[in-house]
């Protein structure tokens, strides 16, 4: 049996902070290190992931994914009783000239109406969640996107689901790295629960701070260790000590902000792959062979 591979989850408190351009020249970085990495897109309301190593060249894999359920209503059964309606705690029952209407966006598909409606005119349907996304990047690197449906419940399990397909697809990778969502709601405690390690990406704001702050209590309720990477460190110089004050040896670099890091988006290319001798392209380099020493990563 393959051994279990090393996951790393880049994760921030705080969206737009650069968790993606981190996960895409990490795996970019091992990809050129001859190491076998697969990515997850673990952001299922914003997934980029893919297209930051250059979109999907191949697909190997769409599977739908049917895990919520919303109400429907009988009307042939229905006696405009309106038990349902006075029952449902979502908001979820409008009246329309005295007959009881489901709004989809609002149902949790909880049951209450059906329990307490004495006709049997309600019942469900199932509904799609999302997708998971197999496939090779133009970038030549595998990954694997959880994305969730317009409207769709992001509880955490199309999460997992996407970290379980990456280990059942590639059952002899060295190393998984999860492009986690922002914020620590249930899709990020999914990202993080049972993983190797958690690389915290911050940038030099107050805001940033405090949800990095939150991840890495969270990484330490979780038994994860983690580590810190400043990124767009020079924006903002006086607050630096601040967070070397918070994290001390945790911090494993400072990224300063680049212009070529917006061209390669543009380009939909890793910096690694498309500034390779910039100087920041080092300092992302040093940074992950950091990393690698923290996590004995043969690189
Ligand atoms: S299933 Fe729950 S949320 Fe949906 S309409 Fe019925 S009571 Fe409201
Ligand atoms: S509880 Fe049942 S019978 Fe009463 S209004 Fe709702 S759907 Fe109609």
């Amino acid at each position: 049996m393959p051994a279990a591979p090393i996951e790393i989850v880049v994760a921030s408190g705080k969206g737009g902070t650069g968790k993606t351009f981190i996960s895409s020249n990490l795996l970019y970085y091992f990809k050129s290190s001859d190491l076998k990495c697969v990515g997850v897109d673990a952001d299922a309301e914003a997934p980029d992931l893919a297209l930051a190593l250059g979109d999907y060249a191949h697909i190997k894999d769409i599977k739908e994914v049917y895990e919520s359920r919303k109400a429907s209503i009988d009307y042939s059964k229905c006696t405009l009783c309106l038990n349902c309606l006075n029952h449902c705690r979502f908001s979820a029952i409008e009246l329309h000239e005295n007959v009881p209407k489901i709004v989809e966006e609002y149902c949790e598909g909880c049951g209450a109406c059906a329990l307490v409606c004495p006709a049997e005119a309600i019942s469900f349907r199932e509904v799609l969640t999302g997708r998971i996304i197999v496939g090779t990047t133009r970038s030549d690197v595998d990954v694997v996107t959880s994305d969730l449906e317009v409207s769709g419940r992001n509880t955490g399990h199309l999460v997992y689901l996407a970290r379980e397909t990456a280990k059942r697809t590639y059952p002899n990778i060295d190393i998984v790295v999860v492009d986690a969502a922002a914020g620590i709601g249930c899709p990020v405690i999914s990202s993080i629960v049972g993983s190797t390690h958690l690389v915290v990406v911050v940038e030099p704001t107050p805001q940033s701070l405090q949800g990095a702050k939150r991840l890495a209590e969270l990484a330490k309720i979780l038994n994860v260790d983690y580590s810190v990477i400043i990124n767009k460190a020079d924006l903002n110089k006086d607050f630096i000590e601040e967070i070397h004050r918070s994290f001390g040896s945790k911090i494993i670099g400072e990224i300063p902000y680049s212009k070529h890091v917006i061209d390669s988006y543009v380009e939909m290319k890793p910096l690694l792959e498309y500034r390779r001798d910039s100087d920041i392209s080092k300092t992302l380099t040093s940074i992950f062979d950091k990393l690698t020493k923290i996590l004995k990563v043969r690189a």
